[in-house]
């Protein structure tokens, strides 16, 4: 059977996700609750009740569902309604104008991610509109605050209101993007993510006179110091069980399978093994390294205060991602332990912001639901788990039990690599053709895993 294109909810859904871009939920400040006021009165017409959760004002996190037959297992549908800042002047079109043409719906959101809330509305608006019996409850949430670590969204919400959006299963973002290889399409799941270490250094010295700086101890000179040892530092390679499969799945042709068969028999060897795949893949050995080892990244320095002046302070921010099965403090712990060398009775170390890493098992009723879907809609295509380097609500998610998958069904249009751009970038935009596209495989997946019948 051949998956079905419900190309009657084009309108529908080009409208909704106009809309929505129009409504400027830039975060900061954020101001969710105008977008989240917007989507339960659309909501409202098909008859859901739905609540607002305000988190502090104008911080609105809105949640409907579809009552079900029993409690297990249940699935919630989860999106953010904020968006990270746009530059109108960089722009072709008003960023918040919810411009469509040319095909496309054109906005900042367009991509990350209202197409994704509009895509799950329209997913529960069809359930309800067919009748579909449920095997148990399903739950929408769009919430606020994603872009800026999701305290006042998802996170408030498991913590102050868990029975009203915690659920066995969660679609979420991150994933669903096809990326053409030479036979086929891959379909991508995220699984995974890695954890966040944001740490501060501050390198201590002795004050002196530029002129002299032999007498003074220069807290810059230290700070590089700091830096060469933290980025010259090769962590141990490991494959977690998303890369693994990810790996398995990708090696098609031969040339790949002899480095990845290789790869995967020697993890540890992961860096050496990467420079030899990278002299003719170097696009795809750049991508896979960060997934199969810790990084560490100075990303803000500051230091010293006039010309003439031997700096006695200079401090250092450092981006540190870590794979599942790591855990933050451990990193932090080894990180110290790499500068003893520095010297650590003239370094201070800060933590700014610490999450842990997640992962859920692609071995699972929903993933199997997922890949027969997809093969009824591209019976040739691939699908592959996925670990992403950056964050989503999907960890708070995974760390109280929920099984979370970034599934965002989308065809690759252009190059799978500029669709990545135009996330947070210039002229973000999704095709109208994607947004019928993402609708129809969600619905059937929602349909095939809830369904009673
Ligand atoms: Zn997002």
């Amino acid at each position: 059977m051949r998956g079905q294109l419900l190309k009657e909810i084009e309108a529908e859904a080009t409208s909704l996700l106009s809309n929505l871009i129009r409504i400027d939920t830039t975060n900061p400040p954020g101001n969710e609750t105008a977008a989240a006021t917007f989507l339960a009165e659309n909501l409202s017409k098909d008859g859901f009740e739905c609540e607002i959760i305000e988190s502090a004002p104008g911080r609105g996190n809105i949640l409907t569902r579809l009552k079900g037959a029993t409690e297990k297992p249940s699935l919630l549908l989860l999106s953010h309604l904020d968006v990270v800042p746009a530059k109108p002047e960089e722009w072709s079109v008003d960023p918040f104008g919810g411009v469509v043409k040319d095909g496309f719906v054109w906005g900042r959101g367009a991509l990350d991610m209202k197409s994704m809330t509009v895509i799950e509305a329209l997913t529960m608006k069809l359930l309800k509109r067919n009748n579909v019996k449920l095997k148990s409850n399903i739950i929408l949430a769009a919430t606020a605050d994603e872009e800026k670590g999701g305290l006042a969204g998802a996170d408030y919400l498991l913590h102050n209101h868990r029975n009203k959006i915690f659920a066995d299963y969660v679609l979420n973002e991150g994933g669903g993007l096809a990326f053409p290889t030479q036979n086929r399409n891959f379909y991508t799941v995220q699984t995974a993510e890695k954890g966040i270490l944001w740490f501060k250094i501050i390198a201590k010295g002795i004050p002196g006179h530029g002129s002299t700086p032999d007498v003074a101890d220069n807290a810059i000179i230290r700070m590089n110091k700091v830096i060469e040892k933290l980025t010259r530092y090769s962590p141990p390679t490991m494959i977690v069980p998303t890369m693994k499969r990810f790996l398995n799945e990708i090696a098609e042709d031969e040339n790949l399978q002899k480095h990845i068969s290789r790869l995967l028999a020697n993890p540890l060897q992961g860096d050496l093994l990467l420079d030899e795949l990278a002299k003719t893949e170097k696009l795809l050995a750049e991508e896979i390294r960060p997934r199969i080892r810790m990084t560490i990244a100075p990303t803000v320095i500051r230091g010293g205060v006039k010309e003439n002046v031997i700096p006695s302070e200079c401090e250092a921010t450092f981006d540190c991602r870590i794979l599942p099965g790591q855990a933050t403090s451990q990193a932090f712990e080894s990180i110290k332990e790499l500068l003893k060398e520095v010297g650590l009775d003239k370094l201070t170390f800060e933590i700014i912001q610490a999450n842990e890493p997640s992962e859920s098992s692609f071995e699972t009723p929903l993933s199997h639901v997922i890949i027969d879907v997809l093969r009824q809609f591209e019976p040739n295509c691939g699908v592959t788990p996925m670990l992403m380097t950056g964050g989503t609500d999907s960890r708070f998610f995974r760390q109280e039990g929920s099984i979370c998958y970034g599934f965002h069904p989308m065809l690759p249009e252009i190059a799978s690599g500029k669709i990545i751009k135009r996330e947070h970038g210039i002229d973000e935009r999704i095709s109208v053709e994607n947004l019928v596209f993402g609708t129809s495989v969600l619905y059937e997946v929602v349909k095939r895993f809830m369904s009673l019948e």
